[in-house]
Order: C-alpha cells, then structure tokens, then sequence
C-alpha cells in the first residue's frame, strides 16, 4: 500500500501558504514556505544525484538545533531516504555503534560536532558541515520530484535515549510519523498557518517530532541562536512570535516557570507541551500558576513517539472537576484511534484501577528495531506494543503511570512506586529535586533510598522529610535511607539517570 510521504505535508503548505515564514533563527525569518519547499527539493536532487544516495539509504544527522535541521529532515523524506537524528552529546562510542548500525555513509554534522564523529571511526563516504560552500553548492542541485512511498518506508531512525542498555534504532515510517501528525492536531492543539514553534529540545528527540504538525499547518519554525534551550531566549523568542508552542522536558517546564516568575509570561505563549518524562504535581501547579492553561500533556516513547496519551489544555483548565487533582497527576486520556490496555505479567487483561505494564495498539507504533528481530518480537508480541511503563487506567479511561517496570521497588514482598515517593519529597518547599530507587537489602530484599536536591539556602533535614513521608504515605513507603546531593545525574534529554545512582551506592 502506498502512503503520502511526510515531505507532502511541507509540499501543501508551500502551495496554500508560500509568503508565510517557515524557518526563522532567533527573532530573523531566513526562508518563507515557498523558499523552504525550493531549498528541500534541491537539496532531495542532491542527496540523490550527487551523494549518489538510493531509496531507502540512510542519513545521519550530528547538528545542535539549526535551520538547516528543518531542511535535511524534510530532503531526506523528499527523497525516500531515512533520517537518523543523532543526539549531539552522546560519546563517541554510542557514535560508532549508530553509524555501524545504520550503515550511513553520507553525515552532516556542524563544525562543533566534527571532532566526535570522526573519533567514532565511521566508514563515510561524505561529512559535510551545513556551516560550508560545499553544503551550499548542494544547494544549487536540480529539484528531484517527491519519491513515492509504501508503508514500510523508513522515515527516521530514532535511538532511545537509552536510560539503560545500549541504544536501540526504532524503525518509525511515513505511517507512523502521518498518524502522529493527524493526534497533533486531534488530541494535544490546534496549530493556526502563522503560528509559530520554538525549537528550544533537542530536534534529534521531541523537538525534531514536533516539526511535523507545525510544517503540516504552515506554522514557523523558530531555532534559538544558542541552538538549544536557555529558559531566558526561550521566552523571549516566544514573545516575539505570535501563537507560539514549546516541547520542554518536565525539567524544562521547571526551569520555564521559575524565570517567567521572575519576568512574566510571554504574550505570544499559546502552548506548552511538556511530557517525556515524570511532570510532579507540585512542579505543574507551579507552572500553571504564571502559564495559566497553556500547558498540555503528551505521553509517547520514541516507539510510539508523542503518541500514546494527552492530557489537553482543556483538561488542564477544567479545575471544578472533582477529579481535576487526579488527572493532573495522570498522563490524559489515550490519543484518538490508539488503543492502550493494561497487562499483567502473562500479557492478561487486568480490571480498572489495576496496576500493570502499559501496551499500546495503533498507527504511530513503530515497525520494529533496525538490526534487532528478536527484541522486536519480544516488544510487539501479540500484536501490541510493550512500553516497559506501569500504569492503570481509571473508571473515565485516564491513564495514570506509576514506574518504569524496572524502577520498582520490592521491599518485603511489597511493590513501592517510587514516583508516588517522590511527589511527597517534593512537596517540601526546600527540595527542588527528588529520586527514589531501590538499594539492595539483606533483609528487605530492597529498601528505599532517596536522593535529594534542596533549593538554594534550604535548610532540609532526614528528620523533617521523614515527617512529611508518615504524614502522606504508608510507613513501608518511606525512604529508609537519604543521600543530600548538588544535583541529579541526567541524561542529554533532561531524564535522571537512576541506572547511574544505582551505580553509586
Ligand atoms: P523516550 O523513548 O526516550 O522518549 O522515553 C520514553 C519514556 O519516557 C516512556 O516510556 C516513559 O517512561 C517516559 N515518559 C514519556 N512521557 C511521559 C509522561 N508524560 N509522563 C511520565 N513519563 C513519561
């Protein structure tokens, strides 16, 4: 079965919207949409006749955020090839095992980055900076026509940020990333033509996701000059466009708040969609205390990406609710046409309000992992997708996630969420950060173990966290051991690396 390739979505906008800006970087407008759609087929004419790239070939992308990001993503899909965005602060090593994995011969990569991807030993044909006469003289290549795409084209290579283990590439096609598209705009916002994005995460991840609905509606793609996220330039570059969203990371949100405290929130703001990772209550009502309702919610995994549930900013701004406390501490409702069912550990159907792993059914799920038959059979068994979260599913169908599977806590034959841990620690005013996990014990089999950040001047004890702790939860809940550090260990899209405090103890 054919289906419209991705690099449609710019194609229409072009024709319905050609003197709209499409691509700006800090507050200037570099290319309207007719100048976008003209730079991609060229450079799709490139791809093709000069890097001597076949259908299906892939492309590995090493950029900071840049307008250039925005072209190659859409030239790449324009010419039937496949992307693969690759995190511009991962080690050399986890380098060389994407290229290895992908085979790509054919890198751009920006000054900046050059260095590593040569230390990763790659076999490349090309490697070539977008910063250079020679990107530009790619440029001046005939338009290729759009290629024709079936449903098992690959469009991006996506590595999981990989919390643990080694990075896995999942396959997503025009399939999933059109039907992704389409939950844009059916369950997370509406996107007006002369709307704009601030591309503030990184467009390897969220961001680059993000891209799609915007281009699809013919909103403008806004590239910090710092390439990447300052909570300070974010803000202002939202001010200074109209009807402007953000991706941010539940770390980024925090950030955001704290320095719209300071300077107030952007007029230009329409959305903040954050997700991605655990949003703590205290932190949200933070947030929607300078954003109001301009916050919604998605929960995706790069194998499903962006795409498995949201909470709307309706939801958000629905505070008479009597369930509105328990929804906010949710991740929504399940995206339109994707089915989400909770499992036990035999895969069996578990009732409302059980605890189990979440699978996910629908178009955005991906077609597997590149290289890897087996982990995507054992990942899609049945037909479903396996997230690894733990969550249950409410008598109105809201999803409310407790863990990652191997985040649990077993102590004494008793799961402990640690999420459920955190939200209390967080509730004291003087701790800015909180992680739970599970430390080996000879009794217990595992005990609870808090790390704690506490914000600047704080004064926070283990005597007064405990308190805190026996006052909202049940006492085999409570950390039976603290650990005061200056910050979290994180990985580059703002996830704590539990794997690396694990290490620690
Ligand atoms: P990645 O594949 O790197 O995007 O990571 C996906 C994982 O992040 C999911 O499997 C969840 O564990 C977590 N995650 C994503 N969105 C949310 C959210 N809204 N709330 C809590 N955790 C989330």
């Amino acid at each position: 079965m054919t289906v419209p390739n991705l690099a449609r979505l710019l194609l229409r906008s072009a024709r319905a919207h050609p003197r709209l800006p499409a691509v700006a970087l800090g507050g200037r407008v570099l290319h309207d949409y007719a100048g976008l759609a003209s730079r991609v087929e060229r450079l799709a004419g490139a791809l093709v006749r000069r890097l001597g790239l076949a259908p299906g070939g892939r492309v590995a992308l090493v950029m900071k955020n840049s307008p250039a990001y925005v072209e190659l993503l859409f030239a790449c899909w324009h010419a039937g090839l496949a992307a693969v965005p690759i995190n511009a602060k991962l080690h050399p090593k986890e380098l060389a095992f994407i290229f290895e994995d992908t085979g790509a011969r054919v890198c751009f990569a920006s000054a900046d980055l050059s260095e590593g991807v040569a230390a990763a030993g790659a076999d490349l044909a090309f490697l070539i900076d977008p910063d250079t006469a020679q990107y530009a003289g790619l440029l001046a290549a005939d338009p290729l026509p759009v290629a024709e795409c079936s449903e098992r084209d690959i469009a991006w290579l996506f590595y999981t940020s990989g919390t643990t283990g080694r990075p896995k590439g999942v396959m997503l096609t025009h399939r999933n990333l059109l039907a992704m598209t389409l939950n844009y705009f059916s369950d997370v916002d509406r996107i007006a033509a002369g709307d704009a994005i601030v591309h503030a995460a990184p467009m390897s991840h969220g961001s680059g996701l993000y891209l799609l609905p915007h281009v699809a509606a013919g909103a403008c793609s806004v590239i910090p000059d710092s390439g990447g996220f300052d909570a300070a330039e974010a803000l202002e570059l939202m001010g200074a466009f109209r009807g402007a969203t953000m991706f941010a990371a539940p770390t980024m949100v925090k950030r955001l708040a704290a320095q719209a405290e300071r300077c107030g929130a952007p007029e230009g703001l329409k959305t903040i969609v954050y997700g991605g990772g655990p949003m703590y209550v205290e932190d949200l009502r933070r947030a929607m205390a300078v954003f109001g309702c301009r916050l919604a919610q998605i929960y995706g995994q790069g194998e499903s990406p962006m795409t498995i549930s949201a909470l709307s900013k309706a939801l958000h701004a629905d505070t008479g609710h009597p369930r509105h406390e328990a929804r906010l501490a949710s991740v929504g409702l399940p995206v339109t046409g994707v089915e989400v069912r909770i499992a036990g550990d035999r895969d069996q159907a578990l009732a409302e309000g059980e605890v189990g792993e979440v699978l996910v059914r629908g178009d955005s799920v991906m077609a597997g992992y590149l290289n890897d038959p087996e982990a995507s059979a054992e990942t899609l068994r049945g037909g479903w997708l396996h997230t690894g979260d733990l969550g249950s599913l409410d008598e109105e169908g809201f999803l409310t996630l407790k863990d990652r599977s191997k985040d649990v806590i077993i102590s004494g034959g008793s799961n402990i969420y640690p999420r459920e841990v955190e939200e209390v620690l967080l509730a004291h005013p003087g701790v800015l950060e909180a992680a739970v996990i599970g430390a080996r014990d000879p009794e217990w089999g595992e005990s609870v173990m808090a790390f704690v950040v506490t914000r600047a001047g704080a004064q926070v004890t283990e005597a007064d966290l405990d308190a805190l702790c026996l006052a909202r939860i049940a006492r085999f809940k409570r950390p039976k051991r603290y650990r005061f550090l200056a910050q979290l260990p994180k990985n580059e899209t703002g996830k704590v690396l539990k794997t690396e405090l694990r290490k620690r103890l």
